[in-house]
């Protein structure tokens, strides 16, 4: 029982803080980009270790092929797709992996 409480309280404190470490990695990407992707790595390490589901808006902060933070406009290329289908792509410019995002409405 107690065990169990502390867990939830754990986790109240671990997305607090992955939410101030993102929030801070990109606000320093734009200055220290090293320093931006240690927080943000350090950030991803507390969730996978709390095993906790980010949000999308941070999920796609980090690059589904080598994992390393990217942000629009620094780092990762945001284009919305030229076919029939609705679609944005974010290209990853440390690795060229790239990431569709079907949009469905
Ligand atoms: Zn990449």
């Amino acid at each position: 029982m107690i065990a169990c409480v502390k867990k939830y309280l754990a986790r109240d404190i671990a997305k607090e803080r992955i939410h101030l470490l993102i929030d801070h990695a990109r606000r320093e990407a734009l200055y220290d980009e090293m320093l931006a992707n240690d927080q943000a790595r350090l950030a991803r390490k507390i969730a996978m270790r709390m095993r906790l589901r980010l949000p999308y808006e941070i999920r796609q902060l980090f690059c589904k092929g080598c994992k390393q933070f990217i942000l629009p406009g620094i780092s990762s290329r945001v284009r919305t797709g030229r076919s029939r289908l609705k679609a944005i792509r974010i290209t990853c410019l440390k690795c060229g992996h790239v990431y569709h995002k079907v949009i469905t409405n």
